[in-house]
């Protein structure tokens, strides 16, 4: 396949993932008029057929596009070769006819610029930023010293009480909008207490189940075990028991869902906290091994790690960016876009483990940029652990 005839299908398939997410943000408004609802859902249908072939735009109707927001998104977007589209599966409208949280993540990484959308699009009220670059512009012109001050701190205390953050960010607080009050947040409020994710430390969605029992848990880290149930007690004054659970990370302690209580924004837990916490956990498990040195945030944001194996007979060096991107096709487009790097060391992408079924997909994206390699933060460990032992 061409160039052209690649970014064409990649626009016309971020233009469908666009036209689903609004349709499913209409599907799930009740709040609004009816008459302007489906008027709403008939011009996301309008810009979905436009995505696909005159054979398959024919068998897209309102059913078929209330379907698929609902049991997965195969029939409704444009097909591209052989194979199963990774966002096939995704499903942006729950039964109870509530929004999923994949739509708030779909939407931004397969962003399509109001400008553009326009010509598609009579109603365009998205969103007109795109906010991951908006974040690393806003931290970028801090000395080095402070970018990395700032860049642990979104990683290590997504969560914490006013008094707390402005002691830990000292001169820095204020400058960003980075922070949210919790208690704006009804969906991750579970009869007015919010639990911290075990392992990303950030509010779990709390969900109600009926009977006062509520569902909570994390967006990204439901596979490894954060998902739990708890129980209203309206007795009680302290937080209710988390029940279940697969994580190992032992009990998770409640904090009122009010009051002083801050959290960074979705879009930076998304594209800061996350990758970050990878990343510091990466450093903390090569620290302190013979022969290794390791650096955060080397260049600014050029690359997040660099970790050098010094004894001469092995000497060589990684450079590496974690990234928790909820879509891997846009993640690859993404990347495609930055100019090739003319460094003799590749830039490593690190993805989550749990991603690495993932992995073949994306790195056959990247098969034609020699500069860019992809693994699990889990093997890249070991990687570097294997080069150093096996020869020292
Ligand atoms: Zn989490």
């Amino acid at each position: 396949m061409g160039l052209v005839e690649r970014n064409s299908h990649r626009w016309r398939r971020d233009l469908a993932v666009t036209a689903c997410c609004a349709a499913a943000v209409a599907e799930a408004d009740r709040t609004g008029d009816p008459g302007q609802r489906a008027a709403r859902l008939i011009d996301c249908l309008g810009v979905l057929r436009s995505t696909h072939g005159a054979g398959s735009a024919a068998a897209l109707d309102m059913r078929a596009l209330r379907r698929g927001l609902r049991q997965g998104l195969t029939p409704l977007l444009p097909i591209e070769g052989e194979g199963e589209d990774p966002l096939g599966e995704v499903r942006l409208v729950d039964s109870d006819g509530l929004l999923c949280d994949a739509v708030e993540d779909l939407g931004r990484e397969h962003f399509v610029s109001q400008q553009a959308l326009m010509e598609y699009w009579p109603w365009a009220r998205l969103r007109a930023e795109q906010e991951e670059q908006q974040l690393y512009s806003e931290i970028r012109r801090l000395p080095p010293e402070d970018y990395a001050k700032v860049r642990e701190l979104l990683a290590s205390h997504p969560v914490a009480e006013q008094g707390v953050l402005w002691e830990k960010w000292g001169g820095l607080w204020g400058r960003f909008g980075f922070f949210e009050p919790v208690s704006s947040w009804p969906w991750c409020n579970a009869a007015g207490w919010c639990f911290p994710c075990p392992v990303c430390a950030w509010p779990m969605r709390a969900q109600p189940a009926g009977g006062g029992v509520f569902a909570v848990s994390c967006d990204a880290h439901l596979l490894e075990g954060a998902q739990y149930t708890c129980r209203q007690d309206r007795g009680g004054s302290g937080p209710p028991v988390l029940e279940g659970g697969g994580c190992s990370a032992g009990r998770v302690e409640g904090f009122p869902a009010a009051g002083d209580y801050l959290a960074v924004s979705r879009t930076v837990w998304r594209y800061l906290t996350l990758p970050g916490r990878m990343e510091f956990a990466i450093r903390d498990a090569l620290t302190d091994i013979a022969g290794l040195e390791v650096f955060m945030y080397p260049e600014g944001d050029r690359y997040d790690l660099r970790i050098m194996a010094t004894d001469p007979l092995v000497a060589r060096e990684w450079r590496v960016d974690a990234k928790a991107w909820r879509s891997f096709d846009a993640l690859a487009d993404a990347l495609l876009e930055r100019p090739v790097l003319g460094a003799a060391v590749p830039l490593i992408i690190v993805v989550p483990h749990r991603r690495r079924s993932d992995l073949p997909r994306l790195r056959e994206r990247l098969a034609g940029r020699p500069d860019l390699e992809v693994m699990t933060d889990k093997d890249f460990v070991t990687t570097v652990l294997r080069w150093c032992r096996a020869e020292l």
